[in-house]
């Protein structure tokens, strides 16, 4: 559960960044864990080590009791659908000329469903995330933001994973979407036991859905504990700077 990483290894580069440092924890199935931070603290990092999209070098990452950080990426690839993502733009990471019915069960096709299995198991997700049974044969276009964010999550969760990244997912959402959408999340990830992974800027935010806060400085963190803890004894100077600033 020890992640360490550097933003470095680009080719060419110069300048190496020490994107995340020396940052250990851990999350359990049924837990959310918050990473909170301002702009380039490390948080989205954190994340993409968690999916191998970045190289960690040194340290380790235990999933399942076996450390992902040291495995290849052929090693990690049978392990990887237990570890989704939820990005913070999905109109991006929705192909806009497949249905949504496709991009949901594209994965599960990938890793070994029949066609007709993945399907079917795309539409009772797409009814859980509370997208009408119609959406399953429309484009990602056709939808508004918050219900884009629920074609995310429902390809995410399409993969049945232990672990569920959600980078920003609701960041770029006006408040009242925003609230539909975590409590969705929550409610999800208590009923399919999800280790959930919330990366935010908003420390009200994920005070609204986190067991646990981490909250990132420069790539380390400074402070953890509930999201109670924090905002009435935090303990950092940071920290204390970046409640103060919560209106
Ligand atoms: P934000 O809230 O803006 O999404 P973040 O906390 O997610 O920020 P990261 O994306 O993890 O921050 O970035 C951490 C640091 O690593 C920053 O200094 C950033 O500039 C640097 N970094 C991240 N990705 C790259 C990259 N591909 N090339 C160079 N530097 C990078
Ligand atoms: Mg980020």
């Amino acid at each position: 559960s020890k992640t360490y990483a550097s933003g470095g290894g680009w080719f060419g580069a110069r300048r190496v960044v020490r994107a995340v440092d020396d940052v250990s924890f851990t999350v359990r199935r049924g837990e959310t864990l918050g990473i909170v931070g301002e702009s380039g603290s490390g948080k989205s990092t954190i994340g993409k080590c968690l999916l191998k999209l970045v190289d960690v070098d040194g340290g380790q990452m235990l999933f399942n009791g076996r450390d992902i950080a040291a495995m290849s990426a052929h090693a990690f690839r049978p392990l990887r659908k237990g570890i989704q993502m939820v990005f913070q733009d999905p109109f991006a990471s929705l192909n806009p000329r497949q249905t949504v019915g496709r991009i949901v069960s594209d994965g599960p096709v990938a890793s070994g469903k029949t066609r007709a299995e993945a399907e079917a198991r795309a539409r009772e997700l797409l009814a859980l995330v509370g997208l009408e049974a119609s959406s399953f044969d429309r484009y990602p276009n056709e939808f508004s933001g918050g219900q884009r964010q629920r074609v995310g999550i429902a390809r995410a969760l399409a993969l049945d994973p232990q672990v569920l990244v959600a980078d920003e997912s609701v960041s770029a959402l006006d408040v009242s979407v925003q609230a539909q959408v975590l409590a969705l999340l929550h409610q999800l990830q208590q009923r399919l036991q999800i280790a959930l992974v919330f990366i935010t800027h908003d420390l009200r935010v994920a005070a609204q859905v986190c067991d646990t806060v981490l909250v990132m400085h420069q790539g380390r963190i400074v402070e953890r504990g509930s999201p109670q803890q924090i905002f009435d004894r935090p303990q950092d100077a940071y920290t204390q700077r970046l409640i103060a600033a919560v209106p």
